[in-house]
């Protein structure tokens, strides 16, 4: 299946405030995001989010709030007839661990690909970071940075990946 993968901090949701987001809140969702996620899932994408949670490994916050916090989110999704086929995420961080599974890494990547079948040419990932765009890359993925905390739809629009909104 084709797929639009999505970082979640600064691209669902604001960081702007707190760059560790794990209270509702804190969950604030960026301009434009409901509209995107709708006309995408309407082209045929599957949508699947792909984060990197190292306030997890810091302590900030644990596995548990991490996922109340997704389920909130998905609740707020699922209100607007929007399905996110799943969610990773990576718990870990490079200053207190190593893994292969924080972008820039792809493992994540990688998972997604192997359980869901997905074509990897017609797949985008969409990121406020480089490291979002490096780990689709490193698979074969295209990727797009938008600026964070902006309107996604906007940003979206803009580039040349407007066709997953069109
Ligand atoms: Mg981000
Ligand atoms: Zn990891």
């Amino acid at each position: 299946m084709k797929v639009v993968f999505l970082d979640r901090d600064g691209v669902i949701n604001s960081n702007a405030n707190h760059y560790y987001v794990y209270k509702e809140n804190d969950f604030e969702l960026n301009a434009g995001v409901l509209k995107s996620l709708k006309q995408m899932i309407k082209n045929g994408y599957a949508l699947i989010i792909i984060s990197n949670q190292g306030g997890i490994s810091k302590k900030i916050y644990n596995k548990q709030d991490l996922e109340k916090l997704n389920n909130y989110m998905l609740e707020i999704f699922a209100k607007a007839n929007i399905q996110i086929t799943e969610t990773y995420y990576c718990p870990h961080h490079s200053d207190i661990e190593k893994c292969i599974c924080r972008k820039p890494d792809s493992l994540l990547l990688e998972k997604a690909v192997a359980r869901f079948n997905v074509d990897i040419e017609s797949s985008v990932m969409i990121g406020d970071s480089d490291r979002d765009v490096l780990a689709a890359e490193k698979i074969g993925i295209k990727g797009l940075k938008v600026k964070a905390n902006a309107d996604l739809f906007d940003e979206i629009a803009k580039s040349k990946f407007a066709f997953l909104i069109a």
